[in-house]
This record gives structure tokens, sequence and C-alpha cells, in this order.
């Protein structure tokens, strides 16, 4: 029997082209997660390749279609996990180490995607000028005792946009858009600039509260000059008036439509499930590890405990247009203090 043989053979020969690698498109700096790519390499045996790619991943992977070298994307933010998955760039992944390690509220349901680290949306809050417990839910925002002393990014951010369907899907459109409109008439000067933009106004006296994710804590105390920033700020961890949770977002996995080796694809996902796994990713970018089984950071700790919402991110995500709609109704980016 020869042809057995031969076949074998091509086999064999055909596997070094994707047999051992893992090609990684990346959101994030290849620096925040080489040490991950390092210690699945040690365990493993699979190399990895990472391709930064800022902007464009979706449609890089629709012109690239099934010779897309990639296996795994990495990204943040629910709205670009979903817009993958809406646009057929991944595929499921059916796993019961990776829907055992990350809670289902973190996962797509049909699981096109998984979250790896999440990050909580809160409220720096001035230590001069704000006192504990002063604000405790989102909704008070919208309180007129805040009148000009609110800070935050642009309305259309993906970051805003997830907070405020979270808004739609607990407090419903009227309700929400009632608050947006609230929060706007007590904003200090028009959205600007990220998420460290308005803890650097706070700092100077403009403002005295700011919507951000938790990490930028993180980032900024890492810089010389905006950890003076970071520490005029304390984080205050809203939450939402019926339920008492924390808005909460992710950073995910997803395996693409045309991975060329799904085995490796999906040990390089479930290693990052791992609770080791987890606890590095987490510490390297300030974040919480998705699984309950591995431990945030002693600084991202010493922020402070809160309910994560567990409202599943997917419901969030399916209000974003009518959210996206509702920002330019009140026009949230113009006329601050205005009321929309
Ligand atoms: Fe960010």
């Amino acid at each position: 029997m020869r042809l057995p043989v031969f076949v074998l053979a091509a086999t064999a020969l055909a596997l070094p082209a994707y047999g051992d690698e893992v090609n990684i498109y990346s959101y994030r700096q290849p620096e925040l997660i080489q040490p991950l790519l390092d210690a699945f390499t040690a365990e493993t045996g699979i190399t990895t390749n990472v391709a930064y790619v800022d902007k464009g991943l979706v449609e890089r992977l629709k012109a690239e279609g099934r010779r897309s070298p990639a296996y795994i994307i990495l990204t943040v933010d629910i709205s670009r996990l979903t817009d993958a998955k809406e646009a057929g760039v991944t595929q499921t992944v059916d796993s019961e180490i990776l829907d055992g390690a990350i809670p289902a509220a973190l996962r797509d349901p049909e699981g096109h995607w998984f979250g790896l680290t999440s990050r909580a949306r809160i409220i720096y809050a001035s230590k001069d000028r704000v006192g504990e417990g002063e604000i405790t839910t989102y909704e008070d925002l919208a309180d007129p005792k805040w009148a000009g002393r609110i800070c935050t990014r642009s309305g259309t951010h993906v970051y805003t946009l997830g907070l405020l369907s979270a808004a739609i899907e607990h407090n419903g459109l009227e309700a929400a858009e009632g608050w947006l409109k609230g929060v706007k008439a007590n904003l200090a000067k028009d959205p600007e600039g990220n998420d460290r933009a308005p803890v650097k106004s706070i700092w100077a006296g403009e403002c005295d509260i700011s919507l951000g994710n938790t990490y930028y804590m993180g980032a900024m105390l890492e810089d010389a000059e905006q950890a003076e920033w970071a520490n005029s700020v304390r984080i205050e961890f809203p939450t939402f008036a019926d339920n008492g949770t924390s808005h909460v977002n992710v950073s995910g996995v997803a395996m693409t439509a045309s991975a060329p080796n799904r085995d490796n694809a999906v040990s390089f996902m479930e290693f990052l499930s791992s609770p080791d796994a987890q606890a590095i990713y987490a510490s390297v970018v300030y974040e919480y590890p998705a699984s309950p089984a591995a431990k945030a950071s002693e600084l991202v700790a010493s922020w402070g405990d809160f309910t994560p919402d567990d409202t599943n991110l997917t419901a969030i995500a399916s209000h974003r247009a009518q959210a996206l709609q509702m920002v330019e109704r009140v026009d949230f980016d113009g006329g601050a203090g205005s009321g929309g």
C-alpha cells in the first residue's frame, strides 16, 4: 500500500506551514500581550505571531477572506466583538473549558467571542470637592446638584454608547433619554478627549466628577505628568438604581472564520481563560480577570469592591443603534449645560 504512505508524507510536509503556530490580529499593543504569548509557547510548543491592527480589523479580515493568515482576534469593547460576529468574520467555539472559565454575561451565547478581562465604567471624583458616598448611582449624574461639575468624553464614543445602552436596558428608552439630557445639563464643558482628559480637567479645577474606565487609573499612574491628575481623584463605583450593579465592558477573543488550524486556535483561547494567563493579562492592562478563578492585581483590587452587572453584554449591545440616535437627538456633544 504505497498510496497511503504518500498521502501521509504529503500531509506531514504541509503541516509546518499551519501546524505549529497561531497568528493573532490584535487591537492591543503587542508588548502588552507578549508575556502571555511566551507562556503559551512554553506550555504548548505552538509559536505565535502578532499583527497589531489598530483600525479596520473587521474590514481587513473581510478583504482577506478565506486566505487570511489570522486564527485569532484580540480586541476591546463589546461593540467591536459584536461587529466582528455580525460581519461574519468569526466562528463559534464550543469548549467546556472556556464556558466554565468565563461567566455567561461576558461571552457570546453562541460562542463567537469570549471576554478575557473586564473593565468597569466608573466615576472619577475629586478628592477635594466630592465627599465619599456623595454619588452612588449612574442616575445621580442627572441630579441638578452636579450642574456645571461633570466632564466626560464624547457621547458617540463606544464607551459612552455602551454605558447608555446599559441604561436603556435597565431603565427603558424614555428614562434613559431623560437621564442623558440631565447629564448634558450638568456638563461643565463640551465632551472632549479620551477618558484621561476629563481627569486632567478635575485636577485643573474645571469640574468635579468624570466618567471613565477603571484601567485609566493604572495607566495614568504610570506616567509622571498624568500621575498628578490620577492622584487628584478617587474611584467611585456607581450602580444602576434598579439592581445595584456597575456597568462593565470587556476585552475579548474570537476565532476567525478562516482560522487555518482550529485546534491551535482553541488551545490558545483555552489557555487565555486559565487562571494563570488571566491573572497575567489582567494585571498588565489594569483590568479585572473575566474568570472568577483568577485574582485582580493588588493595585486594581485597591480601587474597591463592586458588583458587576450580570446582564449579558449581547443584550446591552443590542441597544447600540438606539443609543447613538439618542446621543444625536439630545445633541450630547454640543452646548454643554443646556440640557439638550
Ligand atoms: Fe480605553
